[in-house]
Parts: C-alpha cells; sequence; structure tokens
C-alpha cells in the first residue's frame, strides 16, 4: 500500500513572545517545528506499513528551512520524501497549497491512503485536507482518532472520528484521505542513527513548473491584518472574612446566572 504524509513546519507558538506582540504579529527570528498534529501523520504512516507492508511517502510545501521536517520524517523512518518549493508559491492561501500539493501526490503516481494533520498551528484553518481531497476527487474523513480497518484488497477503510460528545464509525472507499487528531497514535521519536542518516539523504524538489502548475493558480485570499487577541481584564479580588467572601462569591454566581 501507498501511504502518504502531508506534513507542514510552523512557527513554534511556544517561542512567540511578549515583545513580538503590537498591532502586528513578528515573526522574524521566530524558531520553527514540524506541526505537533503532523508527528501523528507520520507515525500514522509507518505503523500501517508495518501492518501492512508498502512504502511510506511525505510531502511539504515551504521554504527551504522546511527540509528539517522532511528530515525527521526520514529519521522516523519514511522512505521518501518531496519537497514543494518555488518562489512562486510565496503569498499562497490554502487553495493554492492544497493544488500544489494534489499535483505533487499524482505526479509521484497517487496513493492508497492521504493523511493529514488536523489543522496546522498559526494558520489554524483546516482546510488543507479536505482541499487536497476534493482536488483529487477522493473522500475525506476528518477528525479520524482510530483507523479500525483498512484493506488493500477491499479498498476499504473504517475509522472512528471524534466528534463533540461522542465518536462515529465511518467506512469508506479507497483512495481516501484521513486527517488526524492526537488521540490516534503515540509518535516515536527518531533515532540518533537515524537522524544522522536522514542529514546526508538528497531532498528531491518540485518546482511549479515540475507540478505544470499555470499563472491561474494565484491566491484568492488577502490576509487583511493579523494580531494577538487583547489583553485579558485583571481578575477582582474579594475582600473580607472568609464567609463573608464566599458569600460575595455565591451572589456574583447567581446574579451572572452561572448557577
Ligand atoms: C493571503 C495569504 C497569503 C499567505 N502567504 C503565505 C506565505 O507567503 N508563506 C507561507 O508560508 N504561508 C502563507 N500563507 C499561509 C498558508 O497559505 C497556509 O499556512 C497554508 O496554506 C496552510 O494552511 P493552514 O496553516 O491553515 O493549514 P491547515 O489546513 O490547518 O493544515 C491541516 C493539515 O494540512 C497539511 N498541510 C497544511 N499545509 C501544508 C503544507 N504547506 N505542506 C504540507 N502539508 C500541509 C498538514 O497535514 C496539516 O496538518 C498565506 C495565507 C493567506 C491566506
Amino acid at each position: 500500500m501507498r501511504f502518504v504524509g502531508l506534513i507542514k513546519q510552523v512557527y513554534d507558538p511556544a517561542e512567540i513572545k511578549p515583545q513580538n506582540q503590537g498591532p502586528e504579529l513578528k515573526l522574524e527570528g521566530v524558531p520553527k517545528i514540524l506541526n505537533p498534529f503532523d508527528e501523528f501523520v507520520i507515525e500514522e504512516c509507518l505503523q500501517w506499513k508495518e501492518k501492512l507492508g508498502g512504502e511510506v511517502v511525505i510531502i511539504t510545501m515551504g521554504d527551504e528551512n522546511a527540509q528539517e521536517v522532511l528530515r525527521t520524517a526520514l529519521a522516523m523512518g519514511v522512505d521518501q520524501v518531496y519537497h514543494i518549493m518555488d518562489i512562486a508559491f510565496k503569498g499562497c492561501d490554502t487553495l493554492v497549497t492544497a493544488e500544489a500539493l494534489s499535483k505533487a501526490i499524482e505526479k509521484i503516481g497517487g496513493a492508497d491512503l492521504i493523511i493529514a494533520g488536523k489543522l496546522a498551528l498559526g494558520g489554524d484553518t483546516a482546510h488543507v485536507g479536505p482541499q487536497v481531497a476534493a482536488f483529487l476527487d477522493i473522500p475525506v474523513l476528518t477528525y479520524v482518532s482510530k483507523v479500525r480497518e483498512l484493506s488493500e484488497g477491499d479498498k476499504k477503510i473504517v475509522v472512528e472520528r471524534l466528534l463533540e460528545g461522542g465518536k462515529e464509525v465511518v467506512s469508506s472507499g479507497l483512495p481516501a484521505l484521513i486527517t488526524v487528531v492526537k488521540d490516534i497514535n503515540k509518535p516515536r521519536y527518531p533515532s540518533l542513527m537515524g537522524l544522522r542518516k536522514a542529514a546526508k539523504v538528497p531532498i528531491p524538489v518540485l518546482s511549479k513548473a515540475d507540478l505544470a502548475l499555470d499563472d491561474s493558480i494565484i491566491a484568492k485570499e488577502a490576509m487583511v491584518k493579523v494580531s494577538p487577541p487583547p489583553p485579558r481584564a485583571g481578575g477582582e479580588i474579594l475582600q473580607g472574612s472568609t464567609e463573608e467572601v464566599v458569600n460575595q462569591l455565591l451572589e456574583r454566581l447567581f446574579s451572572q446566572k452561572i448557577f
């Protein structure tokens, strides 16, 4: 079976410090990491390859630094990686990203199962997985917390979808695309030996021309403004004896209909 995982490099949210806050987020110098949901993407691809055999291919689209996340994937044990990079993709929205990723999947010979993360930190749109499925005209199953069955012969997948307050079991034909949540597995750590080997592997780059994308592929969305949420108002400290404070607290909870 051919498993294709989509992974993205994102700004480390823990490193976006208060001094960067202002009317616009300043991200220069902020280190980048593998999108946390995408560790689960790599692990799920590897676990199913270990069960059923086949090949794991990982694709990312991003600037030259994005090769780091591909090297992490190689160190975790994937078979092949591809890097989509072209100056023409600067300023691209989720639709352009998804079209480029879907063309890359077609170019490398398709997939039986494509796995993407639930969302990528920063952009937070959760668009890309479903949009890739739409470009490829294949079923999409989102918020997958467990793959119950996967059969190459029957061309069938059965998954559990994590919903608010419950789970849903859904089956679909293959090829399909799933987006995964953190409950799905426990990602392995890349081995030291794997990291050393991965550092030397040449990574194939796919450009806009390699993907046969023409000039009609341009962002249809415009980013108008990015800003942090307003600072939270300070809390109120109730004064008095324990009994008085408890009474004041209950009064407020009742008056605000919290109880
Ligand atoms: C007008 C506009 C201009 C933009 N300009 C730029 C720019 O110049 N440079 C830039 O880096 N970003 C830019 N972006 C942001 C970029 O389009 C998005 O980050 C990207 O399309 C993914 O969206 P997301 O982060 O919401 O991912 P989501 O849709 O939330 O991600 C879900 C999953 O999709 C997969 N995925 C998402 N993105 C990728 C990817 N790139 N490669 C492989 N898999 C992926 C991963 O599995 C991920 O877990 C711009 C966005 C807009 C709207």
